[in-house]
C-alpha cells in the first residue's frame, strides 16, 4: 500500500485521510486479537477472586496484595478479570490503591491489557466502608418511582467508579414469584412490568452518558434465566419452567435491559428442566445472542463451570464441563478460587474440543468491554472521581428512597400517626435493636450481618423513636439475635406502663443459600412477643423489617397498625420513625402479594381458575386470590378518589394508540404522593388470560384537596401475551382496563 501511494499521489491523499480516521473499537480489538497467543486469550476469559491475590488469602484483613500471587495471576496466567473481596469491607481509598497495584502489575505483561474488576452493587456498593446503602430492590419497587431508582443508581455508580471499579454486578432481574427464595429481596417483586421498567431504568442509570463517563460503570444483568423459580424455593435448586412461562414471566426483563444497552450478563447457577443454564446452548446462544441480540459479555456465576461436573453431574470430567460451558456461549468464567479453568480450556482448545472461533468471539467481547469503559485509555482510578464517594447529599437521597418505600398495611382507627410527645411509647422486638436487620444482604459484607462494618452513625429504630417523643422506653439490647430481645416476661411488665407498643419484628440479614428457610411464618420466638404485646391490651403497631414476606396471619387481626419497612438501607430507622410520627405520609405500594399462608400462594396476575374455588358446580366461590394484603396495597394518611376512566376510543386497530385518562383527587386533609396503576384483562383469549396485568403506573404528588388529570398511552404491545406458538402476540378481543375502583372496556382489532 505504501508503495502504491508513492506512485499514485491521489492515493496518498486517500490513504492519509483514511489513516487520520481514528480506529473504531472493533478495529482496535481485532488488531489486538491478531497478536494474542492462546494463553493470552484464555487468560482474558479467566476471572479470579481477590483472595487469590491478597496477602493471607481469605484471611486478608486490609486489602493488601501478595506481590508474588498477583504476579502469578496477572503475568503467568494473564487473567482478564478480578472480583469481590475477602470477608471484609475496605475504604474507597483501599479499593483505589488495590486497583492501582493491579494495573501496575499489568505493565509487566506482554500486551498490557488492563484487568477489569467487578463488584456487587445490589443496593449500593458492597464491601466498601461508608458506601451509601439504599433500599433493596424489593423496596425500590415499592416506591413505584423510576426516577428515584435512576438517581439512586447514579450514586451507586459514582461511588463504584470513585473506588476505581468500573463493573457493577447488578441489577438483579429475576422475577420474585417465589417468596421463600432467599434472594427475593434482591428482586423487584412478582410483577413483570415493574421488573422490566425498573430494571431497564437501572441499566440506563449505571451506564448513563456512556461507559467512559467517569460517573458511569458497566452493569451486569443477572441471573439469566429462571434463577428465582426454584421449585423448592431453596437457592440454586432445580427449576421446572415450561417455555411459555419462561417467556411470559422471566425473559421480558432481560429483553428490555438488553434494549437499554446492558453491557454484560451473569448466568443463573441453577438448572431449568434438567439442563444447567451454564450448559444450555439454547438459552445462551440461540435465545440470548440470536433472538435477543445481546452483544455484551456473558460471565458465569460463582464456580459454575466446575459445578457442571461436581454438582449438576452433566459433565463427567472437569474439562468436559469447560467445553460444555464455553461451547454453549460463556465468555468469562468466574472460576474464581484457582486457575483450573485456564489450564482446562487451553487443553480443550488444543484438542480441538472448543473452536478457536469461539475463543476469539469471547475475547472480542471482553476486550470491547474494556475499551468501552476506558480502561485502555487510563486503567487507573481517575483523579476527578475520588470526590464522588460519600457526598453528604447522598444521605438525603437515601432518606427519600427509604421514605418512599415505607408501605403502611394497616391503620385501624387511625392509630397512626402517633401523637408526638403525649404518649408513653414502648419499643420492643429484635428489629428495634438492629442495624443489619434494616439493611439485609450485600451490606458491607456478603451476608450483611456483621454490624462492625456499618457506618458508626447508623441508627436503630429504637434510637430514632427516642428522638421523636418525650416518653419512650426501648426494651432489649443491641443485636437482632440477642436473647434479651425475646424476653416475653420483660415485655409483659413493661407494657403495663405504656400507652402504645411499637413491636419491631422481621428478619436479620442473610444472602443466598444461608438465607434458605423451611417456613415463611415468623419464628415462634417473635410470634410469642407479638402475642404477649397483644395480650397487654395496649394498641400494638407492628414494624416489619424483612426481605421477604414472613407470615403474620395469626397475629395481624389483633394488631392496630402494620408498617412494612422492608430492608430499606441506611435510613430505614429514620424513615420508620418519620412515618410512625407523621412527619412523612407513607406512599409505598406492595410489589408482591403478601401471602396469607403457605397454602395460599396465589399471585395477583392469576388465572380465572385460580379465583374460582369450586366445591361442586353451582357451589362455588370467587375468592381464590386472598392474600393477607394484595399486590399494590399501601395506605396513606390522606385519601384519594378516582373519577371515571375516559378512553380516546372504544376500539383500536393495528398499531393505533389508546389514550386512557383519569382524574385523581386527594380527598383528605394532608398532602401526599399516590401511584396510579393501570391494569388490563382480556376477556377471552386463546391462552387463558390473566385476571389482571399491570401495564403502566405513574406516581404523582397531590396537595390536600387537589385534583390532577393523568393519562396513559397504550398500544397493542401493552396487551400482548405469549401464545401457544411461544410468540408474544396480541389477539383481537375485548379488554377491560382497571384503575383503582374504576373500569372501562374497549376492543382491539387487528
Ligand atoms: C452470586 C452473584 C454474585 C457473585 C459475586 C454469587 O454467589 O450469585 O449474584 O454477583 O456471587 O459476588
Amino acid at each position: 500500500m505504501k508503495k502504491l501511494t508513492v506512485f499514485f499521489p491521489c492515493l496518498i491523499w486517500v490513504s492519509l485521510s483514511f489513516s487520520q480516521q481514528p480506529l473504531t473499537i472493533a478495529q482496535k480489538v481485532d488488531a489486538l486479537i491478531k497478536q494474542m497467543t492462546l494463553d493470552e486469550k484464555v487468560g482474558q476469559m479467566t476471572q479470579v477472586t481477590l483472595a487469590v491475590v491478597a496477602k493471607n488469602g481469605w484471611g486478608n484483613q486490609d486489602g493488601s496484595l501478595d506481590t508474588a500471587a498477583l504476579r502469578k495471576a496477572v503475568v503467568e496466567y494473564k487473567v482478564g478479570s478480578l472480583l469481590n473481596t475477602t470477608a471484609h469491607a475496605f475504604s474507597a481509598q483501599v479499593w483505589r490503591d488495590m486497583q492501582t497495584a493491579i494495573q501496575d502489575e499489568v505493565k509487566n505483561t506482554r500486551l498490557k491489557i488492563p484487568v477489569i474488576y467487578g463488584l456487587d452493587c445490589i443496593h449500593g456498593q458492597t464491601y466498601t466502608l461508608d458506601a451509601t446503602l439504599f433500599p433493596q430492590s424489593i423496596a425500590m419497587a415499592a416506591t413505584r418511582n423510576t426516577e428515584l431508582a435512576r438517581e439512586v443508581t447514579k450514586v451507586a455508580a459514582k461511588e463504584l467508579r470513585a473506588s476505581g471499579v468500573r463493573w457493577s454486578f447488578a441489577p438483579v432481574l429475576d422475577c420474585g414469584r417465589q417468596p421463600l427464595w432467599s434472594r427475593f429481596p434482591e428482586t423487584y417483586g412478582e410483577d413483570v412490568y415493574i421488573g422490566k421498567t425498573m430494571g431497564a431504568t437501572v441499566v440506563r442509570a449505571f451506564q448513563e452518558d456512556g461507559l467512559k463517563n467517569p460517573t458511569a460503570v458497566a452493569c451486569c444483568m443477572k441471573h439469566y434465566l429462571g434463577y428465582s423459580a426454584a421449585r423448592t424455593g431453596k437457592d440454586r435448586t432445580p427449576a421446572y419452567i415450561p417455555e411459555i412461562e419462561l417467556r411470559e414471566y422471566y425473559l421480558p426483563q432481560f429483553r428490555e435491559a438488553i434494549k437499554a444497552g446492558a453491557a454484560t450478563i451473569m448466568i443463573n447457577s441453577g438448572e431449568i428442566n434438567g439442563t444447567p443454564v451454564h450448559a444450555s446452548k439454547y438459552l445462551l446462544t440461540d435465545v440470548l445472542r440470536k433472538e435477543l441480540g445481546f452483544e455484551g459479555v456473558i460471565v458465569t456465576d460463582w464456580e459454575d463451570i466446575i459445578r457442571l461436573h461436581e454438582r449438576h453431574l452433566v459433565a463427567s470430567t472437569p474439562r468436559q464441563a469447560v467445553v460444555m460451558a464455553i461451547n454453549a456461549g460463556i465468555d468469562m468464567s468466574m472460576v474464581p478460587g484457582n486457575f483450573s479453568f485456564f489450564d482446562l480450556l487451553k487443553e480443550a482448545v488444543q484438542k480441538g474440543e472448543v473452536p478457536m472461533s469461539r475463543i476469539d468471539d469471547a475475547v472480542r467481547r471482553i476486550l470491547t468491554l474494556k475499551m468501552k469503559v476506558g480502561l485502555f485509555d487510563d486503567p487507573y482510578p481517575e483523579k476527578e472521581t475520588a470526590g464522588n464517594f460519600g457526598k453528604p447529599e447522598y444521605q438525603a437521597l437515601a432518606l427519600d428512597a427509604a421514605h418512599q418505600a415505607m408501605t403502611l398495611l394497616k391503620n385501624e382507627n387511625n392509630v397512626l400517626p402517633l401523637a408526638t410527645m403525649n404518649q408513653r411509647i414502648l419499643v420492643a422486638g429484635p428489629g428495634a435493636q438492629s442495624i443489619s436487620a434494616l439493611n439485609g444482604c450485600w451490606s458491607y459484607t456478603w451476608q450483611g450481618k456483621e454490624e462492625q462494618w456499618y457506618p458508626t452513625d447508623s441508627k436503630t429504630i429504637g434510637e430514632t423513636i427516642i428522638g421523636k417523643s418525650r416518653s419512650v422506653m426501648v426494651l432489649g439490647s443491641k443485636g437482632f439475635d440477642n436473647p434479651d430481645n425475646y424476653d416475653t416476661a420483660k415485655l409483659r411488665s413493661a407494657a403495663v406502663g405504656a400507652d402504645v407498643i411499637v413491636l419491631c419484628l422481621g428478619e436479620n440479614a442473610y444472602a443466598e443459600s444461608p438465607g434458605n428457610t423451611e417456613d415463611l411464618a415468623l419464628p415462634d420466638n417473635q410470634l410469642a412477643l407479638a402475642r404477649t404485646a397483644i395480650a397487654s391490651g395496649k394498641p400494638v403497631i407492628l414494624v416489619l423489617t424483612e426481605g421477604r414476606p414472613r407470615l403474620i396471619t395469626s397475629i395481624a387481626p389483633q394488631l392496630k397498625g402494620i408498617l412494612m419497612a422492608y430492608w430499606s438501607g441506611r435510613k430505614t430507622a429514620e424513615a420508620v420513625a418519620d412515618v410512625l410520627f407523621g412527619s412523612y405520609n407513607p406512599d409505598g405500594r406492595l410489589p408482591f402479594s403478601y401471602p396469607r399462608s403457605m397454602g395460599e400462594m396465589v399471585l395477583y396476575d392469576r388465572k380465572h381458575t385460580e379465583d374460582v374455588r369450586e366445591i361442586f358446580n353451582e357451589n362455588m366461590t370467587m375468592d381464590g386470590y386472598k392474600p393477607l394484603f394484595p399486590f399494590g396495597y399501601g395506605l396513606s394518611y390522606t385519601s384519594f378518589e378516582y373519577g371515571p376512566i375516559h378512553l380516546s376510543s372504544n376500539t383500536i386497530k393495528g398499531s393505533e394508540k389508546l389514550t386512557v385518562s383519569i382524574t385523581v383527587k386527594n380527598t383528605g386533609s394532608r398532602d401526599g404522593k399516590h401511584t396510579v396503576e393501570l391494569f388490563t384483562h382480556e376477556q377471552y383469549a386463546s391462552i387463558t388470560p390473566s385476571m389482571q396485568r399491570l401495564r403502566a403506573f405513574k406516581k404523582i404528588s397531590l396537595k390536600a384537596g387537589e385534583t390532577q388529570a393523568i393519562s396513559f398511552v397504550l398500544d397493542k404491545n401493552d396487551l400482548a401475551f405469549v401464545n401457544a406458538q411461544l410468540k408474544t402476540a396480541t389477539e383481537p378481543g375485548d379488554f377491560d382496563i382497571m384503575i383503582g375502583n374504576q373500569k372501562a372496556t374497549f376492543s382491539y382489532q387487528q
